[in-house]
């Protein structure tokens, strides 16, 4: 049977990027977000066999402990954890009230602890295994207006690092992908032309183009608790 890849977020944007890749490449892909309609959508979209679409709300400890007893019981042992699952509630932090702080950092910092704690209880006992967290380029320069959607990235960087250390020993790798930006339904918003006259490229990035480099740390056996910037260049503008 093809190797297993749970893809937090894979229902829009990056996440279902990811997921068509993986699923074209051969693996099968759990695809899983808070709204089942758009992962089974997503699914369905996806080549070759195998796969299946779940609810989840990573930012629910119980929600995630049931979804990976679900993926276990229906699908088998995981090989690969993609956290794509993300918020922002951007707005100068004078403006931005506690729940909205609790939201973006409960979805895009401890969601990922989460789920990599129940993945790693299955990938320790096959002693193999690899994580892609997706961070942000915002994690490391900052953005104005982005006080508690960087500090979650930053805190993810953090987190990668140090879970990194904890499993290399038992052939886990654990990485983080930080992208600039990218044409998703996050930054549906944003003034395009504007914005990329700081991007050395030039360009927003595809969903895509961020699956490739996924799956690049996915599959790069000696690669571990590194970030890897998928930004077009807009960090060396900073
Ligand atoms: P997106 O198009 O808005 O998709 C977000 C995905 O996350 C959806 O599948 C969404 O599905 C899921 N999700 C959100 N909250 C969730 C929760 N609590 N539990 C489970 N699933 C949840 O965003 P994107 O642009 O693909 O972003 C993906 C990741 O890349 C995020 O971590 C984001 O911070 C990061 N990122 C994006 C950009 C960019 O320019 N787009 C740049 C840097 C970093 P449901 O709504 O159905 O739950």
């Amino acid at each position: 049977m093809s190797e297993l890849a749970v893809v937090f977020g894979g229902s829009r944007g990056i996440g279902r990027a990811v997921s068509q890749l993986l699923a074209a490449r051969g693996y099968r892909v759990a695809v899983v977000s808070r709204n089942l309609e758009a992962a089974q959508a997503a699914m369905a979209t996806l080549p070759g066999a195998g796969h299946v679409a779940l609810h989840c709300d990573v930012s629910k400890e119980q929600e995630v402990q049931e979804v990976f007893q679900s993926i276990q019981k229906t699908c088998g042992s995981l090989q690969y954890l993609i956290n794509a699952a993300g918020i922002n509630r951007d707005r100068l932090l004078l403006r931005t009230g506690q729940e909205d702080m609790v939201s973006v950092l409960h979805t895009n910092l401890l969601g990922p602890m989460l789920t990599c704690r129940a993945a790693l209880r299955n990938m320790l006992t096959r002693q193999s295994g690899a994580i892609v967290n997706i961070g942000s380029v915002v994690g490391q320069k900052g953005n104005a207006g982005q006080c508690v959607y960087s500090a979650s990235k930053a805190g993810l960087e953090g987190f990668t690092r140090s879970l990194a250390k904890e499993v290399a020993s038992r052939n886990i790798r654990v990485n983080l992908l930080a992208p600039g930006f990218i044409r998703t339904d996050m930054t549906a918003g944003l003034q395009e032309e504007v914005l990329c006259g700081g991007v050395a490229l030039g360009r927003f990035g595809e969903p895509e183009e961020v699956a490739r480099a996924v799956l690049f740390l996915l599959q790069a056996p000696y690669v571990t608790g590194q970030v890897l910037l998928v930004d077009g260049g807009l960090r060396l503008a900073t």
